[in-house]
């Protein structure tokens, strides 16, 4: 039995203005992207992706392109969030110009987060915006970053301070592609899976507690997961595409993690972005704890649950340490979500209650820290 036999799950994105579109998940997508890539109606689709993705999915998105009539050419960039930099940006964008990328074709950005968002960003702005296809093989982009239209690149100023909202056009998730990823970027993918449950879904943080093992495994239960993560983000997107409110609700666990991923250096090695998210959600329901809004015992819950899928949860784990209070702070102070040196959360009344807390007094932040640091 081949892996496409099984009809992939589908979410659709409902935007408006025509820009509504298809996220397609399940195994073995990838070879047949061509078809799906070619119903839009192009004559080149040229993919985007990094040397690692380029060398293992490269020739089989290729070869389905071609297949299908599409002229298309593979630009590989460096691994690494080092990749979403001016230099890249302009590399990428004179390799789809000499491509001969017209107005009607199309991008496919294939491969992690880092990859849909330079190559997304690169087809926002080439000639004035063409079309792409987001095609994630990167748990963490299957869930999260291919959805939603945000694009963009790191200035030395700051991550993701240079981008544009652009959307897919259609989105194929192939759940087969994460076979080869290394646990602990599956692991580090993990974390914005649960978050979803912990955002605004008990049920499916339940269902997580259960069946985490089968989606790690690659059984149905990893298509299943992705559709449920796509769905609740897409329904987010459309009520809120540009972050004016409760979009930002998917940053639970982000306010702590963004500044450890700060304290520790992006490109380290020593905390990978899904890392810092497991120990900010931790963080997140236990400080939520501390200032009376949820029971203790499911802030208890959601950092056992991250530990048992391999993940840490507490400040102490950081390799290499995270430094104190104050420099934790610091950090979370030139977070760009910070406004008027009043810091905003996303606290928890408990898992699946999440909600934007505006004028989060330091002081109180700084003691939580001293006594987690303690
Ligand atoms: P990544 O793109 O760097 O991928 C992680 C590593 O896995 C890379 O080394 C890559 O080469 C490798 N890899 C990718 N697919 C593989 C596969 N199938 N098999 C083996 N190896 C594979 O990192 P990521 O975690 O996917 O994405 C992180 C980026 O996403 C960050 O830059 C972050 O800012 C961005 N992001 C964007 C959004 C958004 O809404 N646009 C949301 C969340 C995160
Ligand atoms: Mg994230």
């Amino acid at each position: 039995m081949t892996e496409t036999e099984r009809a992939p799950l589908t979410v659709h994105v409902p935007l408006d203005g025509g820009r509504d579109y298809d996220i397609l998940i399940g195994r073995g997508l990838l070879a047949s992207a061509g078809a799906r890539v070619a119903a839009l109606g192009a004559r080149a689709a040229v993919i985007v992706t990094d040397e690692t993705v380029a060398a293992l999915y490269g020739d089989r998105v290729r070869e389905s392109l071609e297949a299908a009539g599409l002229r298309s050419g593979v630009i590989a960039v460096a691994p690494g969030e080092a990749s979403k930099s001016y230099a890249t940006y302009a590399a990428v964008s004179d390799g789809l110009l000499a491509h001969r990328v017209e107005r009607n074709d199309l991008v496919v950005a294939l491969g992690g987060g880092v990859v849909g968002d330079l190559a997304g960003f690169a087809a926002a702005t080439l000639r004035r915006g063409v079309r792409f296809v987001q095609a994630p093989t990167t748990l963490l982009a299957q869930v999260d970053s291919s959805v939603g239209g945000k694009t963009g690149i790191n200035s030395p100023l700051g991550k993701n301070l240079i981008g544009a909202f652009h959307q897919p056009r259609l989105v194929l998730a192939d759940t087969a592609a994460l076979d080869t990823l290394t646990q602990r970027e599956m692991r580090a993918g993990y974390a914005e899976v649960a978050k979803y449950g912990l955002i605004g879904d008990a049920g499916f943080f339940a269902w997580c507690e259960a069946n985490w093992r089968g989606l790690f495994a690659g059984g149905p239960e990893r298509d299943e997961a992705v559709a449920i993560c796509c769905r609740a983000k897409a329904a987010v997107v459309v009520r809120d595409e540009r972050e004016d409110g409760e979009r930002a609700l998917l940053n639970l666990g982000h306010t702590f993690g963004h500044a450890l991923e700060r304290l520790t250096g992006y490109d380290s090695g020593r905390l990978v972005h899904g890392e810092g998210v497991a120990i900010g959600l931790s963080l997140a329901f236990r400080f939520s704890a501390r200032l009376g809004l949820c029971p203790g015992q499911e802030a208890g819950r959601v950092a056992n649950h991250l530990a048992l899928a391999g993940l840490p949860t507490r400040l102490q784990q950081v390799p290499g340490g995270c430094g104190d209070a104050e420099a934790i702070l610091d950090a979370m102070a030139q977070d760009k979500k910070v406004r008027d040196g009043a810091l905003t959360f996303i606290l928890a009344r408990g898992i699946g209650k999440s909600f934007i807390a505006p004028g989060i007094d330091r002081a109180e932040v700084r003691a939580f820290l001293d006594d987690e640091l303690r």
